[in-house]
C-alpha cells in the first residue's frame, strides 16, 4: 500500500506546486499509514532525491526520451504502473495545466474515482471524503468516494508546502506507454513571470482606457516581482495577450496577492481570482462588485492611486 504523487517537472526542474503536492501526499499517506511514493516523468536537471524533504519515501523515475514531452495519456499510463506495483489507494496531482489533463485519463486507466479541485486534506481517507471548490469557486463541497482507488487534484498553493525529515530512494520506472503526440516547437512569452505561477499578480481591466497605459501595470508587477494579467474583454480587444486573461473562460490563478486595477469584479472574472489569498481592488467606482469580494479596496482614479502606490512601494524597498 502507498500513496503515489505526480511529481511535475517543468523543463528539466521542480515546480513549487511540486513540493506542495508531494508533502500534500505524504500527509495522507500518514493518515492511512502507508509510504509516499513521488513520480518524476521526464529527463531532470535536478536530484530527484531532493523529494524527500517534503515527504517522499521513494521516488520512481521514468526517463525514457519519448516521456520528455508532455502526454497526458502516456504520463496517467506511467502513473498508472506506478500505482499498480505500489497497490497504491490514492494518487495526488496539482492541479496544474498538466496535472487536469492528467487526472481523467489516470482514473479511467486505474479505475479509479476522481476528485478535483481539492481545496484541503481530507476529512477521512477511507472512504475518501474531502472539501473541494465548486461552483467556479463561490462554495465548496464536501465528496465522498464510492471507490476505495482515487485520484486527488487539489489547487495549486491552497495546501502549502510542508518539510519532513528522512531520505528517499531512487528506482527507474518502466512500463509506460509511449507519447502519442510529439511537441514540435514551443513559443514562449518571454520576460514576465509565468501567470500559474505567480505569487503576485498585478492585473488590469477596461478601466485603464487603453493598452498605452499598460506601462503602469507592467511598472509595479515589476518593481514587485509580480505577473501581470487581464481581464476578459481588454484581451479580446488586444490591449493585451490572450495569455493573459483570467476568469471562467482564461486562466485560474491562486497568488498570495492579486491585485486588480480598473475591473469591475464580474462573476466571471472572479471565477478565476476568488483563490487568491488577499485581493486588492483599486476601482473609480464605490459601487463596484470586486469590493465585495477584496480585502483591501481603493475607491479612487487608476491613474492616481497606482502612480502613487508604485512610489510608495518604491520608498518602501529603499527602505
Ligand atoms: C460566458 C462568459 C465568460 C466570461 N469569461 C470571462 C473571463 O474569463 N474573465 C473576465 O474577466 N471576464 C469574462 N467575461 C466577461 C465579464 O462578464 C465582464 O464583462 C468582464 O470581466 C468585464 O471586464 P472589466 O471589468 O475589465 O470591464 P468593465 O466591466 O467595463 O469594468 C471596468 C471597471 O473599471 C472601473 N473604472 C473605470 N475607469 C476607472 C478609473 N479611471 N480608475 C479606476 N477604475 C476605473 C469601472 O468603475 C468598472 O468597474 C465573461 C462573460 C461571459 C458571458
Amino acid at each position: 500500500m502507498s500513496v503515489v504523487v505526480f511529481a511535475e517537472q517543468w523543463e528539466g526542474k521542480f515546480k513549487k506546486t511540486t513540493f506542495e503536492a508531494v508533502s500534500y501526499g505524504r500527509r495522507v499517506a500518514d493518515m492511512l499509514g502507508v509510504p509516499t511514493v513521488a513520480v518524476v516523468i521526464g529527463s531532470l536537471d535536478e536530484d530527484a532525491a531532493q523529494l524527500a524533504t517534503y515527504g517522499a519515501n521513494k521516488v520512481v523515475h521514468f526517463n525514457a526520451s519519448s516521456l520528455n514531452s508532455f502526454d497526458s495519456s502516456a504520463f496517467a499510463s506511467a502513473l498508472k504502473e506506478v500505482a499498480v506495483s505500489e497497490e497504491a489507494q490514492t494518487v495526488i496531482l496539482s492541479g496544474t495545466s498538466n496535472g487536469k489533463s492528467v487526472v481523467p485519463s489516470l482514473a479511467i486507466q486505474w479505475g479509479a474515482a476522481p476528485i478535483t479541485n481539492v481545496a484541503a486534506l481530507p476529512d477521512s481517507v477511507d472512504p475518501m471524503t474531502v472539501k473541494r471548490g465548486a461552483f467556479s469557486s463561490k462554495g465548496f463541497v464536501t465528496y465522498t468516494a464510492h471507490e476505495q482507488k482515487t485520484v486527488l487534484s487539489f489547487i495549486p498553493n491552497a495546501i502549502g508546502v510542508a518539510e519532513f525529515p528522512g531520505e528517499a530512494i531512487v528506482e527507474e520506472g518502466s512500463g509506460a506507454a509511449e507519447a502519442r503526440v510529439q511537441v514540435k516547437g514551443v513559443d514562449r512569452a518571454t520576460g514576465s513571470v509565468p501567470l500559474p505561477e505567480a505569487e503576485l499578480v498585478v492585473s488590469g481591466g477596461r478601466g485603464l482606457k487603453g493598452p498605452e497605459n499598460w506601462g503602469m501595470i507592467e511598472e509595479l508587477a515589476e518593481l514587485l516581482g509580480a505577473g501581470t494579467a487581464c481581464s476578459k474583454p481588454v484581451s479580446d480587444m488586444h490591449w493585451r495577450p490572450h495569455s493573459e486573461h483570467v476568469g471562467q473562460t482564461g486562466i485560474a490563478i491562486n497568488p498570495n496577492l492579486y491585485i486588480a486595477v480598473g475591473i469591475s469584479g464580474a462573476i466571471q472574472h472572479l471565477a478565476g481570482v476568488s483563490n487568491s489569498k488577499v485581493i486588492v481592488v483599486i476601482n473609480s467606482d464605490a459601487e463596484a462588485p470586486f469590493f465585495k469580494a477584496a480585502d483591501y479596496g481603493v475607491v479612487g482614479d487608476a491613474f492616481s492611486v497606482l502612480p502613487q502606490l508604485t512610489e510608495a512601494v518604491k520608498r518602501f524597498k529603499q527602505g
